[in-house]
């Protein structure tokens, strides 16, 4: 199966996707971008699914990029015995005094502040709100006493979440700074951070990235935390692309307020012009069965006609049964919503003359002008990948086909909906790179003789300058 689809798949590496040919069908079923998961990442692991991806993109063809996804400060309790089980009423202890094997007395917790943050009365959940605990006491140095308020299996490693809590990590922590550096090293096409709450947090990695990287590297801020929402707009500012994270946001805030906040957060993404990711729980129960609840199918269409460029798999593809069938469910999903007319993103047109107008028109007009003469394609060249970013968002009717001699932004600019990269590096003149890109994309099946194509160019061409010209082509 190979697929033509708009809307980009996210999926988790894991366990689950470990040999090469699994990662190849993960592929040829839809996936675009795959996400390591720094939560639980081994760095040798890492490298060699990696070489597996840049293996496959060299071999046939693929521009599949990779996302590195820092873990940020996120809490977590420690090992547990197995079986542990907390019923309602229990009094159980929290220490971080040392790394105990936890039982259903005590725990450890692994963030050394924890017992100076909290207060009595505050909530802490654990394991995405499955289980919730109620603070007694605090001795506010190494051991808070809880009454379990709903209990349940109280498993190794779970996530913590202190929704009336004010804690006072950085957003980067020594791990994700070790991360990001990995990731820089990697070349990775994308780093996401967890857990924003200011712009100043997207500053310090933009800081890190200048410091380690001789290029940009685009950040993907994941809004799972109130205060983001309440900066949303200057974080929008900050970051290169959204992620509405629904697992911890659907705890830290109450689950029911989350499907607005998504309709939200996808229009301030799609007024800004960036792309926008929708995670988790897409297709939850398809880790352990073929067929996917009504829900599911519902959420993952509805996501996309909110308007999502792309969606997310997480325990699915990492560590589920059916790495390669819930791409397919996905992409079938995607396919059968993608282009309605209902889907409608925000269209506000460039009103400022800042220095990039001209580019912002022409694609602009480009896109408008694709929808009413049903050109198939547009075409643009392009090496910063700006051109790509701005026609994506319109969302034309026609594919967004990017030639470009810069290898990096060719991965890079597959997270972006409707986008095809194509490495093009010949720069002859306007005339001779038209004839040659409008051949590529006939060739590749976007457009057939009779139809049209529309073409964006920066002349004079030997400029290598911004995007200033767009051409109207009907394939002979
Ligand atoms: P995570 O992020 O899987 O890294 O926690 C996504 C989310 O919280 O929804
Ligand atoms: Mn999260």
């Amino acid at each position: 199966m190979s697929t033509n689809k708009k809307t980009k798949i996210v999926a988790t590496l894991g366990p689950a996707c470990s040999t090469r040919e699994i990662i190849k069908d993960m592929i040829d079923a839809g996936v675009n971008v795959f996400r390591v998961n720094f939560s639980h990442a081994d760095y040798a692991d890492v490298k060699e699914k990696i070489k597996i991806i840049r293996g496959l993109n060299d071999e046939f063809g693929y521009t599949t990029a990779i996302l590195g996804d820092l873990q940020g400060p996120k809490l977590r309790v420690g090992v547990m015995q197995d079986g542990v089980v907390v019923n309602d009423g229990d009094l159980i202890t929290f220490t971080t005094a040392e790394d105990i094997i936890g039982t259903a007395q005590k725990v450890f917790m692994k963030y050394k502040n924890f017992p100076n943050d909290v207060n009595p009365g505050e909530r802490i959940l654990l394991d995405d709100g499955k289980l919730i605990f109620e603070i007694v006491e605090t001795d506010k140095k190494t051991e808070v006493l809880a009454k379990v308020i709903q209990g349940g299996e109280l498993k190794s490693k779970k996530g913590v979440n202190l929704p009336n809590t004010k804690i006072s990590l950085p957003a980067m922590t020594e791990k994700d700074i070790a991360d990001a550096i990995f990731a820089i090293e990697q070349n990775l096409d994308w780093i996401a951070l967890s857990f924003v709450k200011t712009p100043k947090d997207l500053q310090d990695l933009q800081e890190l990235i200048a410091k380690h990287s001789d290029h940009k590297i685009p950040i993907v801020a994941k809004i799972e935390m109130p205060e983001a929402l309440e900066n949303i707009d200057r974080i929008v500012a900050y970051c290169d692309a959204l992620m509405v994270a629904r697992g911890d946001l659907g705890v830290e805030l109450p689950a029911h307020e989350v499907p607005l906040v998504q309709k939200e957060l996808i229009r301030r993404a799609k007024t800004a012009r960036i792309p926008v990711i929708v995670a988790t729980q897409m297709m939850e129960t398809m880790i352990t069965s073929l067929t996917p609840t009504r829900a599911e199918v519902n959420d993952v269409a509805n996501s996309v006609m909110d308007g999502a460029d792309a969606v997310m798999l997480s325990g699915e593809t990492a560590t589920g049964n059916y790495p390669v069938q819930v791409i397919e469910k996905m992409t079938q999903i995607i396919e059968a919503v993608e282009d309605s007319p209902l889907i409608q993103v925000p269209q506000n047109t460039p009103q400022v003359r800042t220095n990039r107008f001209i580019t912002k028109s022409i694609c602009h007009h480009a896109a408008q002008m694709a929808n009413v003469i049903k050109a198939k394609a547009i075409c643009t060249l392009t090496n910063s990948g700006y051109t790509a970013f701005q026609i994506s968002a319109w969302r034309p009717s026609a594919h967004i086909l990017v030639f470009t001699s810069n290898k990096r932004i060719l991965t890079q600019l597959n997270l972006l909906w409707g986008v095809k990269s194509f490495y093009y590096e010949k720069s002859v003149s306007t005339d001779d790179t038209v004839t040659d890109v409008n051949e590529i994309a006939r060739l590749k099946g976007f457009v057939k003789k009779g139809e049209f194509l529309i073409n964006l160019a920066a002349m004079p061409i030997t400029d290598k300058g911004m995007v200033n010209t767009l051409r109207v082509s009907e394939i002979e």
